[in-house]
């Protein structure tokens, strides 16, 4: 066996003890003599881990009585459409647009009603995060809208938005579970699990129950109504069952690890390793700074598409790998979630060092 540094931005490295547990338990889970996979999501033994996967959840997070998690399918975009038909009862909604996550889910709202763009950073290719404390907000706002950590683009608000009293929704695909979080201080949060926590397919919502309802809009799809789902217990349907079973373990793995507090503290460590560097390295420039910075995606550049292109190429011989940047920012991104070792974070400096020796002026 031969693991390499994975720094993808999503599908993502997992917990290597999670993966080799997961394969252990593959033909026989818990003396059941079957797979997860192979399992009656309707059996005790299938409802005991999506419950058990829940109060993980609920423990890691803090997560309220008055919150309900549901955990459902159709990854993060799905929810670009579910949050509007859900939660747009005046058919007025504010968004941040700090990125093309951003941009999608908006776009996707104004299907249901008046969008508003509150603030933008895609003058600068959505570089930074924008002043967020005094905002527009629409009086007859349902919402509104961010999106908390941008993949793409490597930034992450450092403080929530002003809302003037609005309910806040917050996409949290890649920031989830990398350090700790007031759910109180928000109405929706939810989040792709397969960058920090599992198979993508798999989304979370943790939803205030009050915003629960029964009027949504018409002709919602039944799947998309959080009532059903909710009042079902995440099993409408089949659900996403070994997602679910992935994300249990991941959640346990992180209670090992000493919960949100240590993984912010140890995501912290990581980071500054590759942003010391960035700052200071003659050949690579980081295309966030200050306190705008993800923890989880680092983009960088040398201002040299070819330069850049060896760069990858070279890397991935050396077994770290996917770190080619999105096509609207170029270069590089390392994308270094909760499963990405210090040791990986290590490697690639020295690599990154070493490059830059050799091709450096
Ligand atoms: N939101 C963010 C912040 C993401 O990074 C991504 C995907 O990479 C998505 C949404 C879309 O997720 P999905 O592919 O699960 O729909």
């Amino acid at each position: 066996m031969n693991r390499v540094y994975n720094f993808s931005a999503g599908p993502a490295v997992l917990p290597e003890e999670v993966l080799k547990e997961a394969a252990d338990e593959m033909l026989d889970y818990a003396g059941t003599g079957m797979s997860v996979m192979e399992m009656s999501h309707r059996s005790d033994r299938f409802q005991r881990i999506l419950d058990e996967a829940e109060q993980d959840l609920r423990d890691l997070m803090k997560i309220p009585e008055e919150y309900a998690v549901l955990f459902l399918q159709g990854g993060a975009s799905q929810q670009f459409a579910a949050i509007p038909m859900n939660l747009m009862q005046n058919r007025v909604a504010d968004y941040i647009v700090t990125g093309q996550w951003a941009k999608k889910a908006s776009e996707e709202a104004k299907k249901y009603g008046t969008v508003n763009i509150l603030a933008s950073s895609a003058d600068r290719t959505y570089s930074y995060i924008p002043d967020c404390s005094d905002l527009p907000v629409s009086e007859k706002a349902d919402y509104v809208y961010i999106c908390e950590n941008n993949t793409i683009y490597g930034t992450k608000f450092s403080s929530l938005p002003n809302t003037k009293g609005k309910i806040l929704v917050s996409d949290i695909s890649s920031c989830f579970l990398s350090e700790p979080v007031d759910v109180t201080k928000y109405g929706l949060l939810f989040g792709g699990v397969q960058k920090n926590i599992g198979p993508a397919g798999t989304v979370i919502v943790i939803i205030r129950k009050d915003l629960i309802r029964d009027e949504v809009l018409e002709k919602t799809p039944t799947m998309l109504h959080y009532k059903i789902q909710a009042e079902a217990g995440s099993l409408y349907n089949t659900p996403p069952a070994y997602g679910i079973y992935i994300c249990g373990k991941v959640f346990r793995w992180l209670k090992r690890m000493g919960g949100l507090e240590n993984m912010k503290q140890y995501n912290e460590k990581k980071a500054a390793v590759l942003y010391r560097y960035l700052d200071e390295s003659r050949l690579f420039s980081p295309t966030v700074q200050g306190k705008d910075r993800s923890l989880m995606n680092v983009p960088f550049v040398t201002g040299n598409k070819e330069l850049d292109g060896k760069f990858i190429k070279e890397a991935e011989q050396a077994g770290l790998k996917s770190l080619k940047g999105h096509r609207s920012v170029g270069g590089m991104r390392a994308s270094i979630y909760n499963a990405m070792p210090i040791e990986g974070v290590e490697a690639l400096v020295a690599f990154m060092k070493n490059f830059e020796k050799e091709n450096g002026d």
